[in-house]
């Protein structure tokens, strides 16, 4: 298999102010297309070649012999989900639903994104901050360079990158301007919801094969 670089799905200028579209030429076209083709090269003429991406992953996550393999399909992953939790009209609150539930696990919304701001603006060099969700709620995790939740066991909501390539040509140094204007201006509440969605449905087939279990 050969992997291609995802399409946006908005255009490279649709960010802004936000975020730049010089900084969206680099960002996509330069470093996400970057992990796509080291990705391809890399995995050439391997087994891993007829893997899809998530299984790439899950199988060289915490391999050291494969880090270099991981670290390029684990961004290609990253980067996908990041330009799909922004929307040019993002920002706001979400749905009813989600909305509950970030009330129920962060004590209020303000919290949430006191806590978003907080993680963010607090880890050390390059990485991700995340909303995920496992079966004790939702959180926000961070992870270093090409990390990424579902190696945890957790399904991803909504991501952030806060490598410095995601903000420097904008913010400089200011990191938290960056992460103030992407939950103010750019998350997309409805794919946040769909994945909530998932991780719901997850949750119960794993229920159900439990109770089977039981029942025998
Ligand atoms: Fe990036």
């Amino acid at each position: 298999m050969t992997f291609n670089l995802s399409p946006l799905p908005y255009a490279l200028s649709a960010l802004e102010p936000a975020i730049s579209m010089r900084t969206m030429e680099f960002h996509y076209g330069k470093h996400h297309a970057g992990y796509v083709d080291k990705l391809n090269k890399l995995v050439q003429g391997t087994p891993l070649a007829r893997q899809t991406l998530d299984e790439i992953i899950l199988r060289t996550a915490r391999d050291r012999q494969a880090a270099a393999i991981f670290n390029n399909a684990a961004q290609v992953w990253n980067h996908d989900f990041f330009w799909r939790s922004m929307t040019p009209d993002g920002g706001g609150r979400p749905d009813d639903a989600l909305g509950r539930r970030i009330a129920d696990d962060f004590g209020s919304f303000d919290e949430f994104a006191k806590q978003f701001v907080t993680q963010a603006t607090g880890l050390f060099g390059s990485g991700w901050v995340w909303l995920a969700g496992d079966a004790d709620g939702l959180r926000i995790v961070t992870t270093a360079d090409a990390e990424l939740p579902m190696t945890s066991h957790r399904q991803a909501l909504l991501a952030c990158d806060v490598w410095e390539h995601a903000y420097y040509l904008d913010y400089q140094n200011n990191r938290e301007g960056f992460v103030r204007a992407y939950l103010d201006k750019l998350v997309n509440w409805e794919f946040a919801t769909e994945q909530l969605a998932r991780m719901d449905q997850g949750r119960v087939a794993a229920i159900g094969q439990r109770s089977d279990r039981r029942a025998r």
